[in-house]
């Protein structure tokens, strides 16, 4: 039997890609695909946790541009991933995996609240947990709440899931010659403002010494790789 290298995991998942080729929603494709990818790694024994983000839906920053009040606007972000969170819950159950959705901010009629010890109960037995709601505060961001819930769940590794193949010196879009690390530490990340995840997520992993792997998402069967330690995508780490 394959054999993995990390036995709990929190994936992180963005909202955006959600929407696959539309402009808007979520992709019956990529939510499957993202399903099915989860269930390859659920059947080697791992642990997983997963955030997802809501910006195929809202945003606070770009609401706050268009007049709404920021606060109210991050608001109506958390209340975004809790409706991701949900329709990934359906596409896993429907290929047979068990799932819990817990959210931070409270609504008990469609989820469990956060309770981390509940968590780890679910994650023994076999369950999917996803994390909805972010970190339940306005001003954070999705990586942020994936980081932290990793912290508190214990996992061994982020795994952030991008639609580009790891981290690069530059936009790889924009520059033919940009170089993709296979490793990178959290400080130069830090201060090269490299496009991992936000700031407050990174010290947060650099505090507590949790690597993050960046990976392609858009590529079935590369969560999987990931998992069994095939050396794809970028991994970030104490110097
Ligand atoms: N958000 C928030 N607090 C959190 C997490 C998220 O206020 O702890 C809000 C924020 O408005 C954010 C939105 O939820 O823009 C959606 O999350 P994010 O932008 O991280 O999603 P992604 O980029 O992964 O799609």
């Amino acid at each position: 039997m394959e054999k993995p290298c990390y036995q709990k995991v929190l994936l992180k998942l963005s909202g955006e890609a959600l929407m696959g080729e539309q402009e808007f929603g979520i992709s019956s494709d990529v939510i499957n695909s993202y399903a099915m990818q989860i269930k390859e790694i659920v059947d080697l024994g791992v642990q997983v946790s997963i955030v997802i983000g809501g910006g195929n839906i809202f945003r606070g920053l770009s609401g706050a541009e268009q007049g709404v009040d920021r606060v109210t606007g991050d608001h109506m972000g958390m209340l975004a991933t809790v409706i991701n969170s949900l329709a990934l819950q359906n596409a896993m159950e429907k290929i047979g995996l068990a799932t819990r959705v817990q959210t931070a901010i409270e609504m008990p009629k469609v989820a469990e609240p956060f309770i981390k010890r509940k968590a780890q109960r679910h994650l023994e037995k076999g369950r999917v947990v996803i994390f909805g709601a972010g970190t339940g505060n306005p001003y954070f961001t999705t990586d942020t709440a994936a980081a932290l819930r990793a912290i508190e769940m214990n996992t061994d590794v982020v795994i952030k899931a991008t639609k580009v193949d790891g981290v690069y010196d530059k936009d790889p879009v924009k520059y033919a010659d940009a170089v993709k690390y296979e490793t990178v530490t959290y400080t130069e990340v830090l201060n090269k403002d490299l496009k991992v995840m936000d700031a407050t997520a990174i010290s947060l992993c650099r505090e507590n010494k949790l690597p993050i792997v960046v990976f392609n998402s858009l590529v079935p069967g590369n969560l999987k790789k990931v998992i069994l330690g095939e050396k794809i995508g970028t991994t970030v780490v104490a110097e």
